[in-house]
């Protein structure tokens, strides 16, 4: 037996397809650092990752691989990554920056797949115009909490898989002219930021699983656009809502012709 037996079942050539995938991770924080460490345990061997931030003593409920000592140094996030995947994948070959994903958009171009972790819609929508534009498929995750008068907070999320000549996250309802005005760190309702580990780790699982369907193509059956809801309150994980209805629409936001270099 070897280490990557277990997951033979992905597919006779699945291993390799894994360690030749080069993927993305932006946004280091309660998303990223669960697919960092999940990327890392199927044995992805090629990554850029990029946060800006350091990690707070805020962060520690919920930043996976995080340790007190990381805040007692004033860690970059992508520190922490860094230590989470060398330690499963000595080899690994990674691009770190410390910066935001628009200064790093050469190493992005490369990606075989890009995860987006991050909070804003509007970086959301022009992180997806990004992906569409190299043709990389673009899996988005985010949760919120949002309070009810008498009843208790609820927690919603989101897993998004984007691509091109699909129904992009403004065909879903997902970016509307509300959600990109409502901009910046205000998301959700119930606090600044509020975010949970577990609520994260189901999101998270959920997204690197489509990618590894992407890459092996195991199951056969991942030809389009995913847009699945996520229900905190009673820990299920079903297709939105508004999917049926859209989910064979054609894109009017993002042409086929609109790829490659902005000219
Ligand atoms: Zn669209």
């Amino acid at each position: 037996m070897n280490r990557f037996d277990r997951q033979s079942f992905l597919g006779k050539d699945s291993q390799k397809k894994i360690e030749s995938s080069k993927i993305a991770i932006i946004g280091l924080g309660g998303g990223g650092s669960h697919i960092v460490q999940q990327l890392a345990h199927i044995g992805f061997k090629h990554y850029v990752i990029l946060d800006p931030d350091r990690i707070e003593d805020t962060n520690l409920n919920r930043l996976i691989g995080a340790t007190i000592d990381d805040v007692d140094q004033s860690r970059y996030k992508i520190e922490i990554a860094q230590r989470v995947l060398k330690n499963l994948c000595p080899d690994a070959k990674i691009e770190a920056f410390p910066n935001k994903w628009q200064e790093q958009l050469n190493a992005l171009k490369k990606c075989d797949i890009i995860f987006g972790c991050i909070d804003s819609f509007i970086q959301r929508r022009d992180l997806e115009g990004f992906s569409r534009r190299y043709l990389i498929p673009y899996i988005d995750i985010g949760m919120d909490v949002h309070s009810v008068p008498d009843c208790p907070p609820r927690i919603a999320g989101q897993i998004i898989l984007s691509m091109s000549g699909c129904v992009c996250m403004q065909c879903m309802g997902y970016l509307t002219e509300k959600t990109l005005a409502i901009e910046g760190t205000r998301y959700g309702d119930a606090g600044s930021h509020p975010q949970v580990v577990w609520c994260n780790g189901v999101l998270a699982s959920t997204a690197v699983g489509l990618a590894v369907d992407l890459i092996t193509n195991w199951s056969s059956s991942l030809k389009e656009a995913v847009f699945l809801s996520y229900d905190g309150n009673t820990n299920t994980i079903s297709p939105d809502n508004r999917w049926q209805y859209i989910k064979n629409n054609v894109c009017p936001h993002y042409s086929l012709e609109n790829v490659g270099e902005v000219k």
